[in-house]
């Protein structure tokens, strides 16, 4: 079936991270979206337009609005468009699009998402759309970044951990000494891997690398879903 066309209008822009920023898209109601799912932009810099997608961050259960987290890259088309966007502009999307959704079905009863980067922002849709309801399964978010400053969300992790039981995240900066964890994503895995499902988002390499370490220790290609960045 043909994808439909939504027109979103800017109704936030917030800097979060020196180069992510949270945008809030004003949409139909009658757009609706599974958490996990993303949407593909088409995005004019006045000569040209071009596709570029973007996973959901806000949960279904947020409704009339749709926010996204996106790493602005210097240089980039997409990114040097939302450098200059202003309150009430226009744009055009169309989706939702992905298999990158909760496996409501799963035997599994815990459930490991590890992301990097702006790879959080379906995970956090997941988080906030499933704790409340699946407050029998148990949840645990492993966040990568570079540095302290690049942490995405941290008060609303802390938020989210306080109100439900069933959940935990570790974050872990591979670029600067901290208080908490240092190194790799991969190094915050459990020992015990089985009976898991795995959701897995980010740039390329991490999510081919770590699905890769999973599938060693013994994890069904079935319990582990995947979104890249590129
Ligand atoms: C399914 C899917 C969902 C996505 N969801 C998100 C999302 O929620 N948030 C988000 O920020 N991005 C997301 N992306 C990536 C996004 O679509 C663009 O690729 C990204 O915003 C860069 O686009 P651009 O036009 O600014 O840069 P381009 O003009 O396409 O690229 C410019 C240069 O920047 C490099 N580059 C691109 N991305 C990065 C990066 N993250 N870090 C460093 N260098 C980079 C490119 O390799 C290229 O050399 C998603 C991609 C996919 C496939």
């Amino acid at each position: 079936m043909p994808l439909v066309e939504y027109i979103g209008s800017v109704s936030k822009v917030e800097s979060i991270t020196p180069n992510v920023i949270v945008l809030e898209l004003k949409v139909s109601s009658e757009f609706k979206f599974e958490a996990g799912q993303f949407v593909n932009f088409k995005l004019s810099d006045g000569t040209k337009a071009l596709p570029r997608p973007y996973s959901i961050l806000s949960a279904p259960s947020k409704k009339g609005v749709l926010e996204f987290c996106i790493k602005l890259v210097d240089g980039g088309f997409a990114s040097e468009i939302f450098k200059k966007i202003i309150i009430g502009e226009k744009i055009t999307f169309k989706g939702p699009i992905g298999g990158f959704k909760f496996a409501k079905d799963s035997l599994n009863i815990r459930h490991c998402l590890i992301s990097t980067g702006t790879g959080i922002a379906p995970m956090m849709s997941i988080l906030n759309e499933n704790l409340g309801k699946f407050p029998d399964r148990q949840f645990e978010l492993i966040f990568g970044t570079k540095t302290k400053k690049d942490i995405l969300f941290e008060g609303e992790l802390k938020k989210l951990k306080k109100e439900h039981k069933n959940f935990d995240y570790k974050i872990t900066l591979s670029r600067e000494d901290w208080e908490g964890p240092t190194g790799r994503v991969q190094q915050l895995i459990p020992d015990d891997v089985l009976n898991t499902d795995f959701y897995i988002c980010g740039l390329k390499e991490m999510v081919i690398h770590t699905k890769e370490l999973l599938l060693g220790k013994g994890v069904k290609g079935a319990d582990i879903k995947v979104e890249r960045y590129t």
